[in-house]
């Protein structure tokens, strides 16, 4: 059974799920990528996080045949590329993401950044896809702090019910006001790229000699360290993974307990922000 965390509107979400970026790109890979993502659903890695933007749909298709017959397990989470994100486009959007992913719901809806569309105008939109039981609750992507009070202060701003950042060991930034601030207020942080999708930036970080020391302690890789770490903070993590031995690992990290000492190491080798820091974006 996997952890959840309570959103702010009273459902519950798994702390571990799957991302989907750059899957379904390649049809060489897919029938793996399927295999991977089911795999995960049989491990219990139920959240699954898309977006319209992912190879342009192709990411929701993929996951569409990936959860057939699955809906009612799955936590799907889909997001609406900005300039969709307008009172009429974003239904528009929104059912056209229902039809690739071939459900009629999503459990989770996102504004993936921030664009010209007034946020105003974009709430209203989320919050009627809400009232019709489109989706069950709506939240954001890549907000900063100011963007996040700015947001709750708006008509329909109170229910956001999450923030999905880049978050990982080597970019705590939000640790300094976003993070805390969302804590206090019951809105479950979502990490995305925990283990960082650019692969030189991922060596960097998996090789770092402090992570592979605690990963060979614990008898696990640097990437079950760096996602057991994101677990401690109290985020929802979704790695991406491609092949049954990588999602095998990754729901492996979630047994994995840190203690103090280690903790205390990891913040030596990727220390937490000193002072307020851009929010890190890809
Ligand atoms: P990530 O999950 O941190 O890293 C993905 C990379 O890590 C892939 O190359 C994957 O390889 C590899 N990997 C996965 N498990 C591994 C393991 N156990 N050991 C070693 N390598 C492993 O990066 P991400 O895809 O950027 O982020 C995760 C998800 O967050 C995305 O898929 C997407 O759903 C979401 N996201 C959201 C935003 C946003 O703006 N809201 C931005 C970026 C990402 P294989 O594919 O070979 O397994």
């Amino acid at each position: 059974m996997i952890r959840t965390l309570s959103l702010p509107t009273g459902r519950e979400i798994p702390v571990l799920g799957q991302g989907t970026w750059r899957i379904g790109e390649d049809p060489a890979k897919r029938k793996t990528e399927i295999a991977a993502l089911r795999y995960g659903l049989e491990l219990g890695l139920t959240l699954i996080d898309a977006a319209e933007m992912y190879g342009e749909g192709e990411a929701e298709r993929l996951v569409g045949e990936a959860i057939a017959g699955r809906r009612e397990d799955v936590f799907l989470v889909s997001k609406v590329y900005p300039h969709n994100a307008t009172l009429s486009g974003a239904p528009a959007a929104c059912h056209r993401s229902l039809r690739r992913l071939r459900t009629d719901y999503l459990d989770l809806y996102l504004l993936h950044w921030r664009g010209s569309v007034p946020f105003a105008e974009t709430l209203a939109a989320f919050q009627a896809l809400e009232e019709a039981g489109t989706i069950r609750d709506y939240g954001v992507s890549n907000f900063d702090l100011d963007d996040m009070v700015e947001g709750r202060d708006l008509p329909g701003g109170e229910e956001i019910v999450t923030d999905q950042v880049l978050y990982n060991l080597a970019r705590r930034g939000i640790e300094w006001d976003l993070l805390p601030r969302c804590q206090e207020r019951g809105i479950p942080i979502m990490a995305y790229s925990p283990l960082e999708s650019s692969p030189r930036e991922q060596r960097v970080l998996l090789t770092d000699p402090i992570l592979q020391k605690i990963a060979s302690e614990y008898e696990a890789t640097p990437a079950q360290i760096a996602l057991a770490w994101a677990l401690h903070q109290g985020v929802v993590v979704i790695p991406k993974a491609g092949s049954r031995e990588h999602v095998r690992e990754n729901r492996a990290a979630l047994d994995i307990s840190l203690s103090k000492h280690d903790l205390k190491e990891l913040d030596r080798a990727f220390p937490p922000p000193s002072e307020k820091v851009p929010l890190a974006i890809r």
